[in-house]
């Protein structure tokens, strides 16, 4: 594997040609993602606000155009850094238009309905001001089936109602953001406090059945390859399905 960077805070490694993956090691290990297409760089997730500087400095050593900033839901270690990098590349930021008024300020996951635990921890970081990310004003909603390049939108709720996936034909790849991580080679779906409803999250991924990925792109932990990688997804959930109709 290319590695373009190494540091104390962050690695840079070609996960595959055209596709390079960012990972910050603190607070925890979280990815952002660049895809190069012929008009310039998508970044998939733009990691939390301090991120900026580096995510910045691997674009220029790149040296592609930053297009676009798309971002699979408002938490703060994915949509952190948006609004600087837009700022300082002028490119466009897009976000399901649910998660929409979390990453434009105009509204908090903290005042929205979910499961007990996930309120707790959602009002626990909106009361320490660490919530929401810095505001991005200009953002685009997006929906169901656009298309942001190349980047096929899936929407896949459960972990925040806007939550999403993209979808690359070319790379047969899925960038699932937290509906799932993938920390010591483990593919687990995200059933952190942090989801707000895990039932819809759990359905959302038969959605994954009808694109062929062989690569799954997790917002926290590896890449992780396998010939039907989609299928894996969906078979985690039904695992997840089945061990509850036997606890019941
Ligand atoms: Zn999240
Ligand atoms: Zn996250």
């Amino acid at each position: 594997m290319v590695v373009l960077q190494r540091a104390l805070g962050h690695r840079v490694e070609q996960e595959q040609a055209g596709l390079w993956r960012i990972v910050f090691h603190v607070p925890t290990s979280t990815n952002c993602w660049l895809v190069e297409e012929s008009a310039g760089l998508t970044l998939i997730d733009a990691g939390c606000p301090w991120n900026a500087s580096t995510i910045l400095d691997t674009i220029r050593r790149i040296n592609k155009p930053l297009k676009n900033i798309v971002i699979t839901h408002a938490h703060p270690d994915h949509a952190g850094a948006a609004a600087s990098l837009s700022r300082h590349t002028g490119a466009e930021v897009f976000a399901h238009q649910l998660d929409l008024p979390f990453l434009n300020g105009k509204s908090s996951i903290a005042e929205i309905p979910g499961s007990s635990a996930s309120l707790q921890v959602h009002r626990a970081g909106h009361w320490a001001g660490i919530l929401n990310p810095p505001p991005v004003e200009h953002a685009k909603g997006v929906h169901e089936g656009d298309c942001i390049g190349e980047l096929k939108v899936i929407h896949t709720p459960g972990h925040t109602p806007g939550s999403i996936t993209f979808y690359s034909e070319e790379h047969k790849a899925l960038f699932i953001g937290d509906n799932a991580s993938n920390r010591l080679y483990l593919l687990n779906i995200n059933m952190s406090p942090f989801t707000l409803e895990r039932q819809q999250l759990i359905e959302s991924f038969e959605k994954y059945e009808k694109y062929h990925a062989t690569i799954v792109l997790p917002g926290h932990g590896r890449a992780h390859h396998s010939k039907n990688a989609n299928l894996d997804l969906v078979r985690l959930a039904r695992t997840c399905i089945f061990r509850k109709r036997r606890a019941s």
